[in-house]
């Protein structure tokens, strides 16, 4: 079995928060292995989560911001 992008798009969250299971987190590092655009999305999701732990706010244009912190769950 492997993941879709919109599979990995999914679980990026949980990923990020450490929440997924081994096996999941197997299979999330395989596809990214594999997968340009969902490294890039991680990147990017790490980075924003990263500002977020540190600043509590974000310095981004309204419309990512909002479609990040959707994606994350965070409601602002
Ligand atoms: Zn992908």
């Amino acid at each position: 079995m492997s993941l879709t992008c919109d599979d990995l798009d999914a679980m990026l969250p949980e990923f990020l928060d450490g929440s997924v299971t081994a096996d999941e987190a197997t299979l999330a590092a395989e596809h990214l292995a594999t997968c340009e655009e969902c490294t890039a999305e991680l990147n990017e999701l790490e980075s924003v989560t990263k500002l977020y732990r540190e600043h509590g706010t974000m310095h981004l244009p309204d419309e990512s911001r909002k479609r990040i912190a959707g994606s994350l769950g965070i409601s602002e």
